[in-house]
């Protein structure tokens, strides 16, 4: 494994009604809020009301910024960050999924920023500093509650990037599973999806001597394929909205990222679809990730790899077969997997053609080869994505 520094300054606040510790941990930045939040969730199933009963106990100034977009645009960022210089925001409070939190963090950085938010997603300008912010989070999937990335997108230029740095760890996030109860079967299929593909990202890596971090990785996967039929079966179980959204939290806070690199190509390949099509995150990774592992399996970029995850997480059987057919069956049972929870398989579920193929491969890895491991050209990205249609 490579040498390697780990941070991660997040407190991590888990379990049934600890939204009561947000009476301790909010004041510590200040008494004027931007509550952030989506299309209106939080307002059905009762979390708002939560939050709002706090807030008001420990005497806080509320601001709301309400209908952050799934996928969230840099035109929304801009208008929280515009409250937050107007009323002399302390903390930024996202209450919500991934694209409530990637959101928040834009409009913290852009808060301290004089220029156009979009320059710090381009990286044109590197934030200096950034208003604290907090999350309660609503959906297992992105990790987003405990790492320092945001996803964000320009309609406008249809452009889709991640960016990050570590001023945008939240101080703290408040985990209670009870609150993913009310999340629709879709999303939740999403958001297993999603973690799952940040595993992946991850475990295709060019490290050699990482047996630890592969158990780990392993492990985990090898949990959220136990708990997820359970979880479509009882999807009021606290229990297993638990052990999902812990799995969530794990498989994106660079826990299982350590001494190397992963390769994240594939979710650059899905920010540029979505960026064009507008489609969930993770119903393009679920279509998406199946072929770009067939490509590299047939290409020949490390097959052993593929086939250790088809033995040890997928279960194959590797008796009589070569590397390539057991790492090709590894990925016939993730598609099966994937396909029985109810995610989508091709892009044409989308209705999406082959007319922006070359588009969305040059937005995938603009000038440069896609992916730490893989090392996708453009051609190469075309035909993954032509393999998805
Ligand atoms: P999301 O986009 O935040 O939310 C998806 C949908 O679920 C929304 O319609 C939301 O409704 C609904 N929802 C959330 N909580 C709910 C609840 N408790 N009950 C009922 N409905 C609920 O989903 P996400 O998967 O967490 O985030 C996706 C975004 O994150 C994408 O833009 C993706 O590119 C990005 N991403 C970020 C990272 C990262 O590390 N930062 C990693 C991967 C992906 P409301 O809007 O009404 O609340
Ligand atoms: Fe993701």
């Amino acid at each position: 494994m490579n040498s390697f520094t780990f941070q991660n300054p997040t407190k991590l606040i888990f379990g049934e009604g600890q939204i009561e510790a947000l009476k301790n941990e909010l004041p510590v930045y200040g008494k004027k809020v931007l509550l952030v939040y989506g299309g209106g969730s939080i307002k059905r199933n009762g979390v708002y009301d939560d939050v709002m009963r706090v807030l008001e106990e420990i005497g806080a100034e509320v601001h709301e910024l309400p209908g952050v977009e799934p996928n969230p645009r840099v035109t929304t960022a801009e208008k929280g960050a515009a409250i937050c210089k107007e009323q002399g925001i302390d903390i930024v409070l996202a209450v919500g999924g991934g694209s409530v939190i990637d959101c928040s963090k834009l409009i913290a950085s852009a808060a301290k920023y004089d220029g156009d938010a979009w320059d710090l997603v381009t990286r044109k300008a590197i934030p200096e500093e950034a208003l604290p912010i907090g999350t309660v989070l609503t959906i297992a999937a992105t990790g987003s509650e405990m790492n320092a990335g945001s996803v964000i997108t320009n309609e406008e230029t249809q452009e889709k990037y991640g960016w990050g740095g570590p001023q945008n760890f939240p101080k703290f996030s408040i985990l209670d599973p009870a609150y993913t109860k009310s999340v629709p079967k879709d999303q939740t299929v999403y958001g297993i999806v999603d973690m799952m593909s940040h595993i992946f990202e991850q475990y295709f890596n060019n490290a050699v001597n990482t047996p630890v971090q592969d158990e780990m990785c392993e492990g985990v996967l090898r949990a959220i394929i136990r708990t997820a039929p359970e979880l479509m079966e009882d999807p009021e179980n606290t229990e297993l909205r638990g052990t999902i959204m812990f799995a969530g939290t794990i498989a994106l806070n660079k826990f299982l990222e350590m001494g190397y690199r992963g390769d994240w190509g594939t979710h650059n390949i899905e920010h540029a679809v979505s960026a064009i099509y507008d489609i969930p995150h993770a119903g393009g990774l679920a279509i998406l990730f199946p072929e770009w592992m067939k490509y590299n399996i047939r290409k020949g970029t490390r097959p052993e790899r593929f086939a250790q995850l088809a033995v040890n997480v997928f279960g194959v059987d590797p008796e009589g077969k070569t590397t390539e057919e057991t790492a090709l069956e590894g990925v016939g049972r993730l598609r099966s997997f994937w396909s029985s929870i109810g995610a989508p398989e091709r892009l044409a579920d989308y209705g999406i053609d082959d007319k922006n193929i070359s588009l969305m491969a040059e937005k995938s890895s603009p000038g440069a080869p896609l992916g730490q491991f893989a090392g996708l050209e453009k051609d190469e990205i075309e035909a993954v994505l032509q393999n998805s249609l």
